[in-house]
């Protein structure tokens, strides 16, 4: 079990701040930026590599919750970033699918 199953379970205290059906969305215990949320489906799948055709509109879910955060949240104008790391080159430390969202700070390209 992952910490974020734990986080899900409530078994591990998290910041919360939404959750429906399929998702929970909480703060990052290291943030990058000003506004670090995870969007983490309640369903376990490890990696993006790992999701199926079932997945669909859970994955399409996802994105629609980061749009629904961006605007609670006012970031629709001055913007924010997603990403999703998947393995070891990507940077991944959790095995449980989930999309950072980034926004409070001008945010660089590349990433490093
Ligand atoms: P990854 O590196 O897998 O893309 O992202 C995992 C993220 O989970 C990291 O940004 C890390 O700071 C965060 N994280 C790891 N453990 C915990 C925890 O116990 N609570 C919270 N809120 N975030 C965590």
């Amino acid at each position: 079990m992952t910490i974020f199953e734990k986080i899900i379970a409530g078994e591990v205290p998290a910041t919360i701040e939404y959750q429906d059906d399929h998702c929970v969305v909480f703060h990052d215990i290291d943030p990058q930026a000003p506004t670090h949320l995870l969007i983490v489906p309640k369903k376990v799948i490890p990696r993006i590599g790992e999701a199926t055709q079932e997945d669909q509109s859970l994955l399409g879910h996802l994105f629609l919750v980061a749009q629904k955060i961006a605007q609670k949240r006012n970031h629709l104008k001055s913007g924010f970033r997603l990403v999703v790391n998947h393995g070891l080159d990507g940077g991944e430390s959790v095995p449980h699918l989930h999309i950072h969202f980034l926004a409070g700070r001008s945010l660089q390209w590349p990433p490093g």
